[in-house]
């Protein structure tokens, strides 16, 4: 069996099993200090560490996180605005007290291995999966495998148009104000609003701006990687009637530039919810495990 680890801002959520519907223990951990997180996620895992059931853990974390395998501060989270999270070394704490091969990605890129896994892009060689919640962002796999580079996307962050006539809010994110998730991002909505994303009524004239912000995003990673499929996940996508008018808005962005009827008339299987619902990020971990020491 693998360990799995979907470590979050608010939670670490922590399971042992081979994948959705062989999951034999699962528990959830409230994300406080590291020192007393991380002893309790080693905790969860020592029996079965110690009893050999678990070959690996596979572990997909916020960020942002050091993934260059020669670096001295790989699998460390480096510069996480996430107070007292800086310069965590989270591999090596996991993997130096359960002595098992632990592997990190970023959440959104363990969500999208688990979608390509065994959930909503099954079957396809390079797909997105975008969260939508308190924070934005996404992983990208192509030829069935996570995009890293010089450290990893950070789709979350890109500039998207902002009507400053419609929409006069200068954005939330620390770093660039007005980006995609400084616009979109759960925080984005608390502070213009005074009140968070869960609180606003479904007929609020903002939820067409919200989705017309993640249209903009979407159908520029459509043009940029060129995904065979993208899943829409988060909290915020939980609000279903945001879906139809993000799909109308990529078509109507796209222009029928890219002749393809999956950006035409089966746009609807093109732009999906998650085929694991919330178990994509720390199924996804599971995925990593697995990749990282398959069976024999
Ligand atoms: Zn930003």
């Amino acid at each position: 069996m693998y360990g799995g680890i979907e470590a979050g801002g608010t939670k670490f959520n922590c399971i042992v099993g081979r994948g959705p519907g062989d999951v034999v223990d699962q528990t959830r951990i409230p994300t406080s200090t590291p020192a007393v997180t991380l002893a309790e996620v080693i905790l969860f895992f020592r029996p079965f560490c110690e009893a050999g059931k678990v070959r690996a853990i596979g572990v997909g974390s916020f960020g942002p996180c050091d993934l260059r395998r020669r670096s001295p501060t790989y699998g460390f989270i480096t510069s996480t605005p996430k107070p007292g999270w800086q310069n965590t070394d989270l591999v090596g704490a996991i993997r130096s007290a359960l002595s098992v091969d632990v592997t990190l990605d970023t959440d959104v890129n363990a969500a999208a291995l688990g979608e390509h896994t065994w959930g909503a892009t099954v079957g396809t060689l390079t797909s997105l999966y975008l969260t939508i919640g308190t924070g934005i962002g996404g992983g990208l796999i192509v030829d069935g495998k996570p995009v890293h580079g010089l450290q990893h996307p950070e789709m979350g962050h890109i500039r998207i148009p902002h009507d400053r006539g419609s929409d006069p809010f200068p954005g939330s994110c620390p770093y660039h104000a007005d980006c995609f998730e400084g616009l979109a991002g759960g925080p984005a909505i608390q502070e213009r609003f005074g009140r968070g994303a869960e609180e606003l009524a479904d007929e609020d004239p903002f939820w067409d701006l919200e989705a017309d912000y993640i249209a903009a995003a979407v159908s520029t990673y459509v043009l940029v990687g060129s995904p065979e499929r993208i899943v829409l996940g988060g909290g915020i996508m939980q609000r279903e009637f945001l879906m139809p008018r993000i799909r109308e808005q990529v078509v109507r962005l796209l222009a029928g530039y890219l002749r393809h009827a999956a950006l035409t008339d089966q746009i609807d299987a093109y732009i999906v919810a998650p085929g694991l619902g919330s178990m994509s990020g720390v199924l996804g971990a599971i995925a990593l495990a697995r990749a990282s020491a398959p069976e024999a």
